[in-house]
């Protein structure tokens, strides 16, 4: 069972037609659950899967929140499959990630400036509510008795105090918001999904949540993926990559991505556990390049004397002490003297102008960057490669099936209804590429090739010396099988 899609104008759920459903159907879009409800009724194939059970909507609805757990697993056992099938490369993936809509709007959701704008605006409504009302006493007091207004000499105060009371209301709420927030340390507060943010990529904002996955080279199969509230990809490279290296058994494994994943700390986790990561350089250096300035690429490190040679063929010598730059590198600093570079004919190249010598910044693991930039110099074609690899989940599920929203709420349930998606396009996947029936005789070649394994197996137990079944058996309390 699927979960449903968001049309642009969704139809009335009650006025959908057996037509629409059929056409759907054969779109390969999923359906909701009150059109699977129906097809459990009326589709032949479904009524013998489910053996005559006619599920209601909401049953169907909460199966998909409440198993969230088992469809996880059922998505990691089809890749395992998938390997079995030899339908996974196991050597290259791609790696990106795609936004999709939570079930939350914007509007619901806040930041520390949006409650700061709106305790703002309140503060200047009851402000302009008070000042009236002051205006309207002092109108009241000018006035000759007999033409005062009955009461309490304000006119519509009635209705004013009521208005401003709603409005100090509404303030207490955002003020309490606001306190609950900063306790909280984060940066956002839903108050429908208490994990979907607000997240900006390309340009696009959305309330949602950031889909990642790694995508095999093979047959463009989705073998991890993961579902996260932050906007930005940096910090996903390494998690990603060793979540595919895992899936897939690998010994190591080549990973690609877009310049958005590049973090030296991620670089080197990924060295770490064996993976070649190739991430476009960042706009940094591209940046001086740019400005027809020297980048650090220009400058040639010499390990054995632990200098730096510029373009002038100028040694950079070490300073003593280390620095924790903004991202928490330890950086090592590295200085041309003075004197050199203010008669250097290269100086226009090489330094700003307000500088008056050159300094290069090499974090403690600067090796990682090193072997990373040389890969890169050969890695265009692998790298034309990886839109096409990674792109194509992304594309099938949106533009295809249409799915572009979550329907359930908080990352539990969230990241299950994504497992169920990668599920299906997998599955869709492998149908396409084997066929209907060598999907089903590459199955059965696998369970035979189980059963082989099992027979083997009996065989072996059943020829056990009996000192093993004197000694296994009672504690298992198993009987021998004696064949005839
Ligand atoms: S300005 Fe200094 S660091 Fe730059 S190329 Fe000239 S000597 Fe080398």
């Amino acid at each position: 069972m699927a979960p449903s899609i968001q049309l642009a104008s969704p139809p009335r759920r009650d006025k959908i037609s057996n037509a629409d459903q059929q056409a759907r159907s054969n779109r390969g879009q999923p359906l909701e659950a009150p059109q699977l409800e129906r097809e459990s009724g009326r589709n032949l194939e479904l009524i013998w899967l489910l053996k005559g059970l006619k599920p209601g909507y909401r049953t169907i609805a909460n199966f998909r929140k409440e198993n969230w757990k088992a469809l996880k697993a059922a998505n990691r056992s089809f890749v395992l499959l998938a390997r079995e099938l030899g339908l996974v490369g196991g050597t290259i993936v791609a790696i990106d990630g795609s936004l999709f809509h939570g079930d939350a709007s914007k509007a619901s959701i806040f930041t520390r400036k949006r409650l700061g704008e709106q305790i703002a605006r309140l503060d200047q409504e009851i402000e302009a509510y008070r000042k009236s009302v002051e205006d309207n006493d002092a109108a009241e007091a000018k006035k000759p008795g007999k033409d005062r207004a009955d009461g309490d000499g304000r006119g519509d105060g009635g209705d004013i105090a009521a208005k401003v009371a709603a409005l100090m209301a509404k303030r207490s709420r955002a003020e309490a918001d606001l306190a609950r927030l900063e306790e909280s340390g984060e940066t956002q507060m839903s108050l429908t999904d208490p994990d979907a943010r607000l997240l900006v990529k390309n340009g696009q904002g959305i309330a949602g949540y950031n889909v990642q996955t790694a995508v095999d080279d093979k047959h463009k199969l989705i073998v991890a993926s993961e579902v996260v509230n932050d906007s930005s990809d940096v910090r996903q490279l390494s998690a990603m990559a060793k979540a595919a290296k895992k899936a897939l058994g690998a010994e190591t494994l080549q990973a690609l991505a877009d310049e958005g994943y590049y973090s030296s700390v991620e670089l080197k986790a990924c060295e770490d556990e064996g993976i070649i990561a190739y991430v476009p350089l960042p706009e940094g250096s591209a940046r001086l390049e740019k400005q027809g300035r020297f980048a650090l690429k220009d400058f040639n490190y010499d390990g054995a004397t632990d200098t730096y040679r510029c373009p002038a063929g100028q040694p950079l010598h070490p300073f003593k002490s280390r620095q924790k730059n903004t991202s928490g590198r330890i950086e090592i600093r590295y200085a041309a003297r003075v004197a050199i570079c203010r008669s250097c004919p290269l100086k226009v190249r090489c330094l700003s102008p307000t500088t008056t010598y050159r300094t290069i910044g090499r974090w403690e693991h600067e090796d990682v960057l090193e072997r990373h930039r040389a890969r890169m110099q050969g890695a265009g074609e692998l790298m034309r490669r990886r839109s096409g690899i990674v792109e194509h989940p992304f594309g099938t599920l949106k533009c295809r099936a249409g799915y572009r929203h979550f329907l359930v709420r908080g990352f539990d349930k969230v990241r299950g209804e994504w497992s169920l998606m990668a599920l299906c396009y997998n599955f869709t996947r492998a149908l396409n590429i084997l066929g209907f029936d060598g999907f089903l005789a590459a199955l059965a070649k696998r369970l035979a090739v189980c059963q082989c394994i099992f027979a083997a197996l009996l065989q072996h137990i059943l020829v056990a010396p009996e000192p093993l079944w004197t000694n296994i058996r009672p504690p298992l309390q198993i009987g021998r099988f004696v064949p005839a």
